[in-house]
């Protein structure tokens, strides 16, 4: 297969090459500097897009419409309130309803259309409680197998239910989550939980050290929903990881293995030298965590009015991701989280236009940044959930390619109609973010090829 008039990545938007791709092992053949003048505009390579946090099991629930199937329906289950507890309450509800085929279908619509998207790794949350059992694990390995040429899904058991606090089944789910570990031990590879589900500080606490504990002894990446709530008066749990992967000594007896932080919404109230005492025990402890920012469900769930308050003021917070990475030097990144469902109704499943959210929430709007939001969906990505050496994506001759193409519309198409008026090209990865370019305008190339330490 011989892709020409490419512009590619680090060589400059004036150069253009042709690149050849086996048909049979997808192994780059050549990369060589087009000889021939080109009759259509240059397309540009990119890196392949990761998602590091999305749920597997609870995407499109709303917006499932299955009349006629046999499939269930969740339309009764829509918001009323949009508030949280609802959206636990009717998440909770909902699961009564999976089934594997309804898991099964839902879950490769996420996966095919983040594979449209660009995307060929991912974080993927499946929940273990009391209610799903082991369902949505059982849907999640089949679903990892099946897509495994085209997108690397990196299995994560999730207590998304409380595991400590007994008036909520807190016992039984916690039984639950640990057979699941033992019982799906080779093909999942993180352990994830939501202390802020329990009753309250202390069980938190214990929420924590459970999962610490958990996660070394299974020799697993660890993953928190934490501190997701923008109440001053709240103690922020993040300090409390902190010291439980010191006195655990993460850093030394789980090699390898990564922590990350989702949401923390809470840290968008630190001081400066509350961000500063974080981001230095942190690097001192030599600790692998990373941040993970959901803006679409902070934003819909975050901004709520004070009680009584007509609600003009909504104050909303999520984690400032771009000055984390360049004032503080922490690892982070940012993911979609849920689409579809009663935490995050809106929003699609595209990192690139979540990457472009960014721009106007970040106020981030030089092409330096909107360089650093792409990272913030890649290689970033990547990195924060332990990927960088399973997922390989190259454009090197010699090397199994993986990398996204976006072409480039010679002119602007109004109902099939070509009206002559020269479309917009998008060349650097600014333009990419700026303005995300159709679904219909990328193509991944290559396949994934997972390196040896990872769990099939
Ligand atoms: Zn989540």
């Amino acid at each position: 297969m011989l892709l020409t008039n490419l512009i590619l990545p680090g060589r400059g938007t004036q150069k253009i090459f042709d690149v050849d791709v086996s048909d049979s092992n997808s192994k780059i053949i050549s990369i060589k500097p087009t000889t021939t003048q080109p009759q259509t505009p240059p397309s540009r390579v990119v890196p392949t897009l990761c998602h590091p946090h999305i749920h597997l099991d609870k995407p499109f629930l709303l917006t499932a419409h299955n009349e006629g199937e046999e499939l269930p329906n969740y339309h009764d289950l829509a918001p009323e309130d949009g508030s949280f507890a609802e959206a636990l309450a009717k998440t909770g509800a909902a699961k009564s309803r999976y089934t594997a085929a309804d898991l099964l279908h839902r879950g490769s619509q996420l996966i095919a259309q983040s594979i449209q998207a660009g995307v060929t790794s991912m974080r993927a949350f499946v929940e273990v409680d009391r209610v799903a059992k082991f369902l949505c694990v059982e849907a999640g390995v089949e679903l990892k197998r099946k897509f495994r040429e085209q997108c690397y899904v990196q299995l994560c058991v999730f207590a998304q239910d409380p595991v400590i606090d007994d008036e909520k089944y807190g016992t039984e789910n916690r039984k639950l989550v640990e057979e699941a570990l033992r019982r799906f031990r080779d093909r999942i590879d993180v352990l994830g939980s939501t202390p802020y589900v329990e009753g309250d500080d202390e069980k938190q606490r214990r929420n924590i050290e459970w999962a610490v504990r958990l996660a070394m002894e299974h020799g697993l990446h660890l993953d928190f929903h934490l501190d997701y709530n923008l109440k001053p008066n709240t103690k922020p749990m993040i300090w409390h990881v902190v010291e439980v992967l010191k006195r655990s000594d993460w850093t030394r007896q789980a090699k390898g293995k990564t922590v990350v932080i989702g949401h923390c919404s809470r840290l968008s109230l630190f001081s400066t030298d509350e961000m500063e005492k974080l981001a230095k025990e942190i690097h001192d402890a030599q600790l692998p965590i990373s941040f993970v920012g959901l803006p679409t469900s902070d934003l819909f769930m975050m901004g709520r009015p004070a009680d009584g308050d007509w609600g003009g003021s909504r104050p909303r917070g999520t984690i400032q991701v771009l000055e984390l990475i360049r004032r503080f030097k922490l690892s982070a990144c940012i993911g979609i989280n849920n689409v579809g469902n009663a935490f995050t109704p809106w929003g699609s499943l595209d990192p690139l236009r979540l990457a472009s959210l960014g721009v106007g929430l970040y106020q981030a709007g030089t092409p330096q940044d909107a360089e650093l939001l792409f990272e913030c969906v890649s290689a970033l990505a990547q990195d924060a959930i332990g990927l960088q050496d399973i997922v390989v994506r190259s454009l090197e001759e010699g090397a199994t390619a993986l990398f996204m193409v976006v072409t480039n519309e010679k002119t602007i198409r109004i109902n099939g109609n070509d009206t002559g008026i020269a479309a917009r090209k998008r060349l650097s990865v600014a333009d990419m973010v700026w303005d995300p370019p159709e679904l219909g305008q990328r193509r991944v190339i290559g396949k994934v090829k997972v390196g040896s330490q990872a769990r099939e």
